[in-house]
């Protein structure tokens, strides 16, 4: 028979998006108790572009990833053709972020929620939600050995990221219909990296209608990524290792970079990674981070979106529980208009920078009265930057000046080198 256990909140899955919920509630004086409990996926870099690093000193943990064992400062990124004879610098202005081992961050987001006085539940899985009418009142969980709790809850955050417990479960997932992409990656030693990327940069390479993308994490480390349309993975035959190939064979200098370096472990690989789910809160339960909504790797605000809802659901659940003693779907009403906003946001952004003029205006490297300053600190992941509508209007001009390049390439002599 199960075991049974109750807890205030219960928070399903302990990455980003749920350590910042328990760190959050820990500060609030509201426990916490985490389950974790699918098996790590392996060793890659990511960048924490600067808005995330300002988000971990929201969160209390400013000093969080220079404890870390390894880490890099990033300056900004590199956007490339898949021929590297074009590349561009986009430096964040006034700020920088940090390339780090995803293992190493988990591991001290998770170090700082139990110093903080949060629970872990390590090697149990959220397998099924357990309702009262409309209201979520908890889980059945199961460990590796087959061993079943029931655990009710107050409230339930699910950060439990692209596996997306509650939404898989309740039928809530829907892909992208005009953004279906597969991904995969793998991290290699011994990588000496040009001139055109260099290790404080992490480099896009846009071999449309995909990207590569390179993530040097130091001491010749490097995370390459790929994402391309989804009939890749069936043409592919649904292997991680060939879908790299694939990417890397549309970008010789990549994939010479990569001829004499060592693979660290299996290329991994995510069939159809853009998702959105419809309510992204009900009564008793809210999603965050990757749960609530994913759309494209290019973009690296997986993170800073992960850290932002978690710490914004966080509040929310404190708020309620400590004046009214349960909560609702109101309650979480300012996480929802922020999960919204930071998908608006992203979508843009991926809109963008799959818009081949668009990227023929980037990598032409001018300067239009700040319209390439505007893009990158969008991308830095200044959500709410002073000054936002004047940086706004920059970034539409930019969008103009793609219609323009647009039109020109269109009569047959665009104003910029086309992609
Ligand atoms: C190859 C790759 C490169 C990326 N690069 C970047 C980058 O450079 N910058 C960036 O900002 N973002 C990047 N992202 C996106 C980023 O990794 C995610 O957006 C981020 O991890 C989301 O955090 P999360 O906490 O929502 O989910 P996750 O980090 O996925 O955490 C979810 C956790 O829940 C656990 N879990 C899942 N199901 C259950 C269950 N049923 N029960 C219990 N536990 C469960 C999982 O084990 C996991 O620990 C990248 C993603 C990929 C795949």
């Amino acid at each position: 028979m199960a075991r049974h256990r109750s807890v205030d909140v219960l928070i399903v899955g302990a990455g980003p998006a749920g350590c910042a919920a328990a760190l959050t509630l820990a500060r609030a004086g509201v426990a916490a108790t985490l389950l974790e409990g699918a098996p790590p996926e392996g060793t890659r870099g990511e960048l924490l572009a600067p808005g995330s690093v300002r988000a971990l000193g929201e969160l209390g943990v400013p000093d969080l990833v220079e404890a870390i064992e390894n880490f890099t400062v990033c300056r900004g990124l590199t956007l490339a053709s898949a021929d590297a004879e074009r590349s561009t610098r986009l430096p964040f202005t006034g700020c920088q972020g940090r390339l780090v081992d995803r293992g190493q961050l988990d591991g001290a987001l998770r170090a700082a929620v139990l110093r903080a006085g949060g629970e872990m539940l390590p090697d149990l899985a959220a397998v099924s939600p357990t309702w009262e009418g409309t209201r979520l009142t908890g889980v059945l969980a199961r460990a590796a050995d087959g061993r079943e709790e029931s655990i009710t809850c107050k409230a339930l955050l699910d950060a439990s990221g692209r596996r997306a417990f509650l939404s898989s479960r309740m039928g809530w997932a829907f892909p992208y219909p005009r953004h279906r992409k597969a991904m995969a990656w793998s991290t290699f030693s011994g990588v000496t990296l040009p001139d055109w990327a260099p290790g404080d940069h992490v480099a896009l390479v846009a071999m449309l209608p995909g990207f590569l993308w390179l993530t040097p994490l130091g001491g010749g480390r490097v995370t390459v990524g790929a994402v391309l349309d989804r009939r890749a993975w069936e043409e592919t035959g649904a292997s991680p290792d060939r879908l790299l190939g694939k990417a890397l064979g549309a970008s010789p200098p990549v994939d010479w970079l990569l001829a004499r370096a060592d693979q660290e472990g299996p290329t991994r690989a995510v069939s159809s990674v853009a998702f959105r789910v419809m309510d992204v809160a009900g009564h008793g339960y809210c999603l965050i981070g990757d749960a609530a909504g994913y759309l494209d790797p290019a973009v690296p605000h997986g993170l800073l979106a992960g850290l932002l809802t978690g710490q914004s659901a966080g509040l929310d659940v404190a708020d309620a529980l400590l004046h009214r003693g349960r909560l609702t779907a109101v309650d979480f009403g300012p996480t929802i208009t922020l999960t919204r906003m930071l998908q608006r946001q992203q979508l843009g952004l991926v809109r963008n920078l799959y818009d081949k003029d668009l990227l023929a205006v980037l990598l032409a490297g001018h300067q239009h009265l700040g319209a390439r300053d505007a893009f990158i600190d969008l991308l830095a992941g200044s959500i709410l930057p002073p000054r936002r509508w004047r940086r706004l209007a920059r970034a539409w001009m930019l969008v103009e000046l793609a219609e323009l390049q647009r039109l020109t390439r269109h009569l047959g002599s665009p104003i910029f080198e086309p992609l």
